[in-house]
């Protein structure tokens, strides 16, 4: 069964526990890589910004 919490990697969805092993997004190998990358992270940083953006434009 899929945790109750949103995919950190995927901004707007939840996590479906698409990495093999992972419980939830605290123990997801592959935020953690994301997390231990700083390129990644301000990538992640762009996307999210990017989401946020959007949700704020579509209620405008
Ligand atoms: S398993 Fe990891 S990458 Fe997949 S949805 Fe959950 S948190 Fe996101």
């Amino acid at each position: 069964m899929a945790p109750d919490a949103k995919c950190p990697l995927r901004p707007g969805d939840m996590c479906t526990l698409c990495v093999p092993g992972a419980t939830g997004p605290q123990d997801c190998p592959t935020v953690a890589e994301v997390m231990r990358d700083l390129d990644l992270r301000a990538r992640l940083a762009e996307l999210r910004a990017e989401y946020l953006d959007e949700v704020r434009g579509s209620r405008a």
